[in-house]
């Protein structure tokens, strides 16, 4: 109980301050706590305008290895998760797609225009027709995750609205090339996620919670599913990595705990990643009529299986020794080809 009230105390600090700067900001009522819809939170900007501080990020190009992200990719078998979920994509990366019933939403587009090409055509394997995607969301800004928006709009879904952090679209932006930001940018966006956002699209309200630390825009979403008509909450926690440096896997560390609130707020009793593997999917695959899904793990084990394993990581790191000294300025990337500071 003690340990449950330490938590409760600053998170409701943090809500209170995130309800007062919604109020600030003057954000519709419904960015505190209602679900907006797509046009909703497209114009949910404090200043219009103030979504394009540049209004093409630069393009990239360079030929550092792109490590396990580079082709060949194999492919995963797209798979449907639940009623209305499915995932399409790689060993390297994947993305989820979700069916509203008015259009589709898919969360991450895979490295580029081979993936997010890929991805679409395994759509259609599964009975989905791409051209239906009206939300694209992205869950942080590295080329991984956005590198297949370029591709999908303009070969795709031309009139699907994308949305990246704000922090994420400054970094697409901003950040010199390197490792993380390889690849073809997104030239737009047109909603900013922001902590505490819920979204509805059709029957499906998408809720957005901030969890830095893995990147400094990196966001998760809690998704409302069925399965055979049974509801289920699934959470997907947006970045999957600690880097070794101690702000980052101090705010990982922290998002972990954040976004276990909103989970079990929620009641998330199933957990995905970004970079799920086939083994996650191979109990699904054998499932036989009648049985349990084996994605649900219930609402106890969200916390105790699925998001120990990111703590086991950040422990992992911790033990690891390789952490490294606080610098004295931390660029927001990571990958240490961006120049020294100057003193
Ligand atoms: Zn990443």
């Amino acid at each position: 109980m003690k340990r449950a009230t330490g938590f409760f105390v600053p998170l409701i600090i943090v809500a209170a301050i995130y309800l007062s700067g919604a109020a600030a900001q003057g954000l519709p009522a419904s960015a505190a706590g209602d679900a907006l819809t797509i046009a909703e939170a497209a114009a949910a900007l404090p200043v219009p305008g103030a979504a394009a501080p540049l209004a093409h990020p630069p393009e990239t190009t360079s030929t550092r290895s792109l490590g396990p992200f580079a082709p060949p990719f194999t492919s995963i078998a797209p798979v449907q998760l639940f009623d209305n979920l499915y995932f399409v994509g790689t060993t390297a990366v994947g993305a989820f797609v979700v069916d509203t019933g008015d259009g589709l939403v898919m969360l991450d587009t895979g490295c580029g225009a081979t993936d997010a090409a890929l991805m679409t055509a395994d759509m259609k394997k599964l009975g989905l027709d791409p051209s239906r995607i009206k939300l694209i969301l992205l869950s942080h800004e590295h080329f991984d995750h956005y590198g297949g928006v370029q591709y999908l709009k303009k070969h795709v879904c031309p009139n699907a609205k994308v949305a990246l952090s704000l922090i994420g679209w400054n970094m697409l932006q901003t950040v010199p090339m390197e490792f993380a930001y390889l690849g073809p940018r997104p030239q737009s966006v047109d909603i900013y996620l922001s902590d505490g956002m819920k979204i509805k699209v059709g029957a499906t309200t998408f809720q957005v919670v901030a969890t830095p630390g893995h990147s400094a825009g990196c966001m998760s979403f809690i998704i409302p599913v069925t399965d055979h008509g049974e509801p289920h909450v699934v959470g997907i926690m947006g970045g999957s990595a600690v880097w070794a440096t101690p702000h980052e896997a101090r705010l990982y560390k922290s998002s972990i705990e954040y976004f276990k609130a909103f989970a079990a707020a929620a009641g998330c009793d199933a957990g995905l990643g970004v970079h799920s593997q086939e083994a996650t999917f191979a109990p699904l695959r054998a499932r036989k009529p009648g049985e349990a899904n084996p994605l649900v793990l219930g609402t106890e084990k969200f916390d105790t299986v699925y998001l120990q394993k990111y703590r086991d990581q950040y422990r992992s790191v911790l033990d690891s020794g390789k952490m490294q000294p606080y610098p004295g300025l931390v660029l927001p990337s990571r990958h240490a080809t961006a120049p020294e500071p100057a003193k």
